[in-house]
């Protein structure tokens, strides 16, 4: 872990501007706490309803620091003006840091990746906020792979402290160190781990999402699951876990997950079984982000 004043922070160029391309569940979180702390993003989608998405969510959590009498009506219309939301690329080239927080699609990533390279400054340090995808494998088409690096949240990004900041085998310390101050700058705090699929904390989480969904499929009730885990100590279940994160981002990121370490992923899916979770996509039942997942919300 990286402490405050660390050598990192010391060669930190400081972030002025950052961009977020994807105003999904995450895309929208990491605007929502940029503009929150003070800096500003520009957020980035190719759909006008995500973006209406991105906007809503951050109003909902402005709103409930107002209640809360956190924050002013004023100064929450202030912040507000910190997100700009924007389908194109203009004004891309004075942009210091960019989030790249689509879909958990490695063919995507590599697409949006290699386009916002071309669109920024030489100096601009892109990050991506994958879950799973090797940093160094992500880099392989970038022309500066060396202002590259990940830069991981935790969902809901508002309330999760840590942020993994994942070195590739050609990220610079510069890019690191840009990285690292703008997670604290956004009230977050960064550790800086080496890359390997998962890294380090959905490489202990995946394996464990697979022994749910094996149990799951044995015919366990997941209601229960939830509950024996919860008084096990944690905050929440797998199955609400899994509801929060997205059933589609937990299938993408657990194919990644078992292509890095087979032998771990057991009830993932894989060699033609369908997962419990699988069988949710299917079903049109993603979670949170469609009010329906293992539990129903309104
Ligand atoms: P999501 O499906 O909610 O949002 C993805 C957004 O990307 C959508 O709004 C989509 O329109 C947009 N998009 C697709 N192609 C684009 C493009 N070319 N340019 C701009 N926008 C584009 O997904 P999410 O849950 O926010 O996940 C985004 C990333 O964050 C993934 O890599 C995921 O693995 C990672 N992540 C997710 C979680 C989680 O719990 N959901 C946690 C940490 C990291």
């Amino acid at each position: 872990v990286k402490k405050k004043g660390s050598r990192y922070e010391r060669e930190a160029r400081p972030i002025a501007q950052a961009a977020v391309l994807g105003a999904g569940i995450m895309g929208g979180g990491i605007a929502y706490q940029s503009a929150s702390k003070g800096t500003p993003i520009l957020m980035k989608d190719i759909k006008d309803e995500a973006i209406e998405l991105g906007l809503k969510e951050a109003r909902k959590l402005f709103a409930k620091q107002v209640e809360r009498k956190k924050l002013t009506s004023a100064q929450m219309a202030e912040k507000l003006t910190n997100i700009r939301p924007t389908l194109s690329y203009g004004d891309f080239d004075h942009v210091d840091l960019v989030v790249e927080a689509v879909v958990e699609n490695p063919k995507v990533k590599d697409a949006v990746l290699t386009e916002v390279e071309g669109q920024v400054g030489e100096h601009t340090v892109l990050t991506s906020n994958t879950s799973t995808i090797s940093i160094t494998r992500l880099a392989e088409n970038l022309k500066r792979p060396e202002n590259f690096c990940g830069m991981h949240f935790f969902n809901p990004v508002h309330r999760m402290p840590l942020v993994e900041v994942i070195r590739g085998e050609k990220t610079s310390d510069a890019a690191v160190a840009a990285t690292v101050a703008y997670a604290r700058a956004m009230g977050k705090t960064p550790i800086v781990v080496n890359d390997c699929p998962g890294f380090l904390v959905n490489r202990v989480l995946f394996p464990y999402f697979g022994g749910f969904s094996q149990l799951v499929a044995q015919g366990a009730d997941f209601r229960h699951i939830d509950k024996v885990m919860e008084r096990f100590g944690w905050p929440m279940g797998p199955a609400y876990l899994l509801d929060v994160v997205g059933m589609d981002t937990a299938v993408h990121a657990g194919e990644v997950m078992a292509e890095g370490f087979p032998e771990r992923m057991a009830g993932m899916g894989g060699d033609g079984d369908r997962s419990a979770i699988q069988v949710m996509v299917d079903n049109d039942r993603l979670g949170q982000k469609n009010d329906r997942g293992f539990y129903a919300y309104e």
